[in-house]
This record gives structure tokens, sequence and C-alpha cells, in this order.
């Protein structure tokens, strides 16, 4: 009998495949005890794993390499160095000489032991180590036990169930191999779902009690478009599901006929559409649609998986990369936005009550100089291939802005000393993700030179509402009329002073809430690729005439649910073009 299960859909598509079910937590493993003859032939086992375990983590090293460069790999060569680590291995002995348990529960519980002692000891590197250890035992139970569910064992086409994965471990997994993602958790705007949507897969989140009911291995269909998942399908619903898959793919091609096509309203009105990507690699697909550019860069993506900060000549590589490859369209590169739900352990952030209220995105490089300049030196160097502008995420304050401006100007001082060339009137600009900026724009607007709106952080501050948080998604809402009084008011500042200004956030590629920043006169909207074609369909289907009464009328409502239904109304109106 085939089941369904609901959720949210966050990257359109529809798929059928085997289910590749990855755990988090601790494998679990039966204990009993062992006789005193069985105490060789489990140390063997130990031995056997060890081998399989070095093997497997070499594949996985070769294959990070390849995908990601030689500083990447160091996290593999230090887990391949604990696997042999006599600590670890003497723990083990030790567990099953005396005693005188199965080698996995000997393997588990030193695991467990080793964890709780450098949970004790106060220092961020041994913190970070326990995650490592656990890696490291997970690596040998999976030898032990025949499981290989690693994510980067990836050898056929899967979908990947989890409960939620973070923005690291996603940027892990070899594509090659993804056919979708359903998340058990998650929230539609975290990184998670951000950077599923870049790597164009098919994902559905919140799709709630499917992980207890789907075993590793069986067959789903994932329909990301319309947010259901049916679990191990009959064969009459698996040919329905082909002909839908046909249909999606006719109508994904017909979008692709407008792509050269202008973002214009019946009546004239043009808008830019360009594109959020978070690596180089994601630049051949905003080429394939003819995006207006990159609205917004999430470089923190280049700073994962790795031991120590990028150097200078990594990033101005990326940076010069794609500022020739999108010459002369713009591209916005936004420095260093970390913290949050956000990462790196090398940075040693301290353990924070609220991330999303502490040390991230400016406040952190502002602090930590070193990772500012080093980035703001190749973007200024890469300005000169072809146009880049800068963006600072998470302000809060004029004097932040200032004291970023001034640093900016110090790095140009110096590479002009050094005559290294760089575009002299780049343009900086700021994003509007935090209630106090979006209410003193007008003020911010005078000393910068555009505007980015971060809805996906807009709406989490001034809802106060955690982003990542599916207990609390139904309040988070971009059509709470707080947030489209807070953006309306966003977008008439930068008029005033006569500088762009863009929707860089989720929201700017929800169809519904499209007529309503026509209306405001939004410059640009920046979102994933996927979403890119679809968009411009719709603007050129809507009128902006219309599109300013239509905002009339949603500014008089009084809660979200009137603005979403009253949005509903209108888009079912409109008479698709394709
Ligand atoms: C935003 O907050 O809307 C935004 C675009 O930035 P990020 O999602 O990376 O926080
Ligand atoms: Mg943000």
């Amino acid at each position: 009998m085939a089941t369904v299960f609901n959720g949210l859909p966050v990257a359109k598509g529809i798929v059928i495949g085997k289910v590749h079910k990855y755990y988090k937590e601790e494998i679990e493993v039966d204990t009993y005890n062992i006789e005193k003859d069985d105490i060789e032939r489990e140390l063997w086992k130990l031995s056997k794993a060890r081998e399989l375990a070095t093997i497997f983590l070499n594949s996985i090293k070769e294959k990070a390499a390849r995908k990601l460069g030689p500083e990447e790999i160091k996290i593999f060569q230090a887990h391949l160095l604990m696997l042999n680590d006599p600590m670890l291995n003497g723990e083990i002995e030790r567990n099953v000489r005396e005693e005188r348990i199965n080698i996995e529960a000997a393997v588990q519980r030193s695991i467990k032991n080793i964890k709780e002692r450098l949970s004790s000891i106060d220092n961020n590197y041994f913190q970070e180590r326990i995650k490592d250890i656990q890696d490291v035992g997970n690596h040998l139970l999976n030898a032990l036990t025949g499981n290989v569910r690693s994510l980067h064992s990836l050898s056929q086409e899967v979908i990947v169930l989890a409960e939620d994965l973070t923005p690291s471990e996603i940027t892990l997994l070899d594509n090659n191999y993804l056919k979708g993602f359903i998340f058990s958790e998650g929230g539609e705007t975290s990184h998670t779902s951000i950077l599923a949507k870049s790597l164009m897969v098919p994902t559905i989140i919140n799709a709630k009690g499917i992980l207890e009911a789907v075993q590793h291995g069986e067959t789903v269909i994932l329909d990301a478009v319309k947010g259901i998942i049916h679990v191990r399908p009959e064969q009459q619903l698996i040919e329905k599901y082909g002909f839908r898959i046909e249909e999606y793919e006719n109508y994904q091609q017909k979008l692709h006929t407008i792509k050269h096509k202008q973002a214009v309203t019946r009546d004239g009105y043009s808008i830019k559409l360009s594109a959020n990507i978070a690596a180089a690699k994601n630049l051949e697909d905003v080429l394939a649609i003819n995006g207006d550019g990159i609205g917004l860069f999430r470089t923190e993506f280049l700073y994962f998986n790795q031991e120590h900060q990028p150097a200078e000549r990594d990033l101005f590589n990326v940076f010069k990369e794609i500022a020739i490859k999108m010459a002369p369209r713009p591209v916005v590169i936004r420095t260093l936005d970390i913290g949050g739900d956000k990462d790196l352990p090398y940075l040693e952030i301290p353990e924070e009550m609220n991330p999303f209220l502490g040390w991230r995105g400016i406040r952190l490089t502002l602090e930590r100089i070193d990772l500012l300049k080093t980035q703001l030196r190749a973007i200024l160097r890469a300005s000169h291939y072809g146009h880049l502008k800068i963006m600072f995420p998470m302000v809060t304050s004029i004097e932040e802005l200032r004291q970023a401006q001034r640093i900016v100007e110090e790095v140009k001082s110096a590479l002009r000393q050094a005559g290294i060339p760089f575009d002299p009137a780049i343009k900086i600009g700021i994003m509007i993700e935090v209630p106090s900026t979006a209410i003193a724009a007008d003020l911010f607007a005078r000393e910068v030179d555009f505007f980015s709106i971060g809805t996906n952080d807009l709406i989490q501050y001034a809802l106060a509402v955690d982003r990542n948080n599916s207990k609390i998604a139904h309040l988070y809402s971009p059509y709470h009329p707080a947030v489209l009084r807070l953006i309306k008011d966003v977008v008439k500042a930068g008029c005033k002073e006569k500088i762009p200004v863009s929707i860089c956030g989720e929201a700017g590629a929800d169809p519904l809430l499209l007529p309503l920043f026509i209306a405001m006169r939004v410059d640009e909207l920046s979102m994933n690729v996927a979403s890119i074609l679809e968009t411009k369909e719709s603007v050129r289907n809507l009128a902006y005439q219309d599109c300013r009464q239509y905002l009339d009328h949603v500014l008089k409502l009084s809660t979200g649910q009137e603005v979403l239904n009253y949005l509903t109304k209108i888009r079912k109106e409109d008479k698709p073009l394709l």
C-alpha cells in the first residue's frame, strides 16, 4: 500500500527514486558478552573494519579533492589519522578484553567515553573534535555492521532523506547522484533550503513523520510541485507520474523560449531578474537562462569544510572567474555572513544563547578585520575584470557602515600603492535585513550606492520568528502587514535618494508578492536560478497599473492571512502566457 506524506516544496520538480536515508545520530548496536576465546576474533574484526573504513575514507577524500580542492580534504586526513589513533584503539581493545563485550558495543562505548572526556575540557579545539570522533566511530561501526549510509558515499542516483542537513554537509554531496531531498524538519528560508534550491534538485521540507515510515532503499515519488511524497507507490501511480514528469519538463522547455525576452509588464514596466549563487559552478545555470546578473553571491559557502579561511588568491580566482563570465552584467558580492545557522569551526565563534542575534555578519567581520580585508582585497582586485559590487550583510547602524567603508578605502589605497588595478568606482551597498536599518532606511540611503532587501532575515527579526524553526513556521509570513510596510518604506527611501533597491530574500521569488514588488517599483529581484524564468513569465503577464491597484488594496488589509487570500485570488485570475 502506498502512503502519502505532505511537506513544503522549496525547490520544484518531480522525481521517482530510491531513498538514501541518512541518520546523524549514533548508530544503534546490540551489546552482548563474549567468551574469553572470542576476544581475538573480535579484535580481528576491528582491524578489518579499520581497513574498510580507511579505504572508504580515502575514496571520499579523493572525491572531495576533485570537487573542492586540496584544502578541503584535510578533514578526511584528520579522520584517517584518528582512525589509527592509539588512544582510540587502546580504549576499544580494553573494552573488549576487560569488559568482555562484542566489538560493535566496544567501539560505541569507547566513542561515548572519549566524547565525554573531550566535552569536559573547556576549549574550542577539543569541542570541535567531538564531532570528528563521532564521525570516525560511525565509519568504524558502518564497516562493522555493513552499513554504509554516509552522505559522501553515494554511488547511485538517490533521493536523500534526512531530518535536516547542515549547509556544510550539503556542499560535500556528490551532485551527480543526487535526485532530490526530503527533510522531515527545516525552514523555508534556512540556508539548507537555499542551498538545495541552488543545486536545482526537487526538495520538500517539513515532511513530518516520514523518517519513521520509510526504510533505506525504498522507492518514493517526490512531487515537489504539489508538496507530496508517495511512499512505496504502486506501478499504476508510477506510470501516472511518468506523464506528470513529462508534462512538467515540457513546461520547463516552454519557459526557456522566453529567456532572451525582457522581464517587462504588458504596459512597459521593466524589472531586473538576477540570481542568487553560492559558488562559481552555479554560473553556468545563470548563463543558460540569461539572468540579468548576480544579485547576491553568498561568499560564506567558500569557507565551509576547510581547516582555515581561504587564501586571498583562492578567493580572487573565484571572484575573477565570476566577474569575467558575467561581464558586463553586474555581480553583487556579499562579504562573509557567518554566524546564525552558519558556523565555521576555525573561527571559534563562542557558544551563544541566540546565535541569530549574536556575533553574525558584519559584526563578526568588523572584529575579524583580517577576514574582511582579505575578502575586500580579493573582490577589489577581481573588480578590474568585470562589473563587481560590494555588499555588507547584517548592518544595523550607520557606525558599522562607515567603519566598513573606511576599511574599503584602506584596502583601496594599499592596492593603489602596490600598483594593483581595481575598479575605483566600485559600488558599495548594504543588505536591509534588520528592522532598525529598514526603519532608518532614509539615513542609510544617503550613504550607500544600493540596497538589497534580505527578506529572510527581515521577516524573522521583524516578527521575532526563528526562520529555521518548523514549530513556529506558520508565524513566519512575508504577507504580514508589518513586513510589507517595511519593504515599501525601504523602496521609497531608495527611490528618494535615487539608489537602486533589490530584493534578494526568498520572498523575491514568490509569485504572489510579485505584483506588490512591481507596484512598489523595486528595481531588481534576485532569486534562485530555477525561479527566474517562471518569474519572468509572471512579470510579462502583469500590468503595472493593475499592480498599483492590488498594492493599494493590500495596504488596507489588517492580517497576513487576508493579504495571502487576496493575492491568491489575484494570481488565480492571471491568465498564464505559456
Ligand atoms: C536574507 O536574509 O534575506 C538573505 C538574502 O540573506 P541570507 O538568507 O543569506 O541570510
Ligand atoms: Mg540574511
